[in-house]
């Protein structure tokens, strides 16, 4: 027995040892400084020292985006294992798992409510949540969830977080691609704005369907997006990637996005959108010319040379 290790010491680190409670505080992953719990809620997960975007729950999500009063929906239950899956695990315990974790039924919760007075349906992705993979289950909330913003003429609002397809459903999982393009549809035939809010990481099948498909693109700030993993794309292209590829500020350099927004900005730009794209067009003028009066007007396509 070695008394130093077995007796002594644990006798002297009792001795300096405070009596703080872990989940106190947090460590920033990116900047390892330690902040107060309470502050890192307030800042709604974003670092106050080096401001890095912590990644969020859909609940919370939905309760920093809609006003006070928004009401979750209960989303149509999806077919569980449709493919009797099993790896190291069966597919049905990792559900059973995830769902205990997250008290959610899947990856995805479906609000309605208001952002500022405004009305809007908001679909918020849970990472914690298996990955925030695409199932059925998830196909089934974003049908619902545009199918509600239909009939409620309101504009839909997706915050994405996803790994991709899951795996664990196959080719039903890729089935939810064209699903849930197909409903983003709908929205936009209705004449209703789709706006699609990308966190940190969106990427494979969430990317390479609806989550492009938005009227406005924002992401939060150095939110990875992408399809592939930049390693395999790396090997494939036998390249070396630029500084920052598949980050937000990258994509909205390169046209992939139209917003990099920070988290604390993120409900006012979201009502400011919704104002504008949904205030109704005004009415041309009467003292406009009516077409035919057009003949009265200047040629000046025909004064000028035509270019050889
Ligand atoms: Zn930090």
């Amino acid at each position: 027995m070695n008394w130093i290790s077995d007796w002594a010491l644990p006798k002297i680190s009792g001795l300096f040892k405070r009596d703080v409670p872990e989940n106190l505080w947090h460590k920033c992953p990116a900047c390892e400084q330690m902040i107060f719990r309470r502050d890192l809620e307030t800042a709604l997960h974003v670092c106050p020292h080096c401001g890095h975007h912590m990644r969020i729950s859909a609940v919370r999500r939905l309760e920093c985006t809609l006003d006070s009063g928004f009401s979750r929906i209960e989303l149509p239950r999806a077919p569980a294992d449709p493919l009797r899956f099993r790896d190291q695990r069966r597919y049905t315990d990792r559900l059973k798992e995830a769902q205990a974790k997250s008290a959610m039924d899947d990856a995805v919760a479906v609000a309605h409510g208001t952002i500022d007075g405004q009305r809007a349906v908001v679909a918020a992705f849970e990472f914690a949540f298996m990955g925030g993979s695409m199932g059925a289950g998830v196909g089934e909330a974003i049908v619902t969830a545009a199918k509600l913003a239909v009939l409620q003429d309101a504009p839909l609002i997706v915050f994405t977080a996803s790994g991709g397809a899951r795996m664990q459903e196959g080719a039903v999982s890729l089935m939810q691609m064209p699903r849930t393009v197909i409903a983003t549809r709908l929205v936009k035939e209705a004449g209703l704005p789709f706006i699609v809010v990308m966190c940190d990481p969106t990427t494979g099948g969430v990317t390479a369907s609806f989550a492009m498909l938005g009227d406005i693109h924002i992401a939060e700030p150095n939110a990875l997006i992408g399809f592939a993993g930049a390693r395999v794309i790396e090997q494939t292209v036998r390249e070396k990637l630029p500084e920052g590829f598949q980050r937000a500020e990258y994509l909205l350099e390169h046209g992939i996005l139209d917003m990099v927004v920070k988290r604390g900005e993120m409900r006012a730009t979201l009502a400011r959108l919704i104002g504008l794209l949904r205030t109704p067009l005004v009415e041309a003028p009467a003292e406009v010319p009516p077409p035919e009066a057009a003949d009265d007007l200047p040629q000046e396509a025909e004064a000028t040379p035509a270019k050889a």
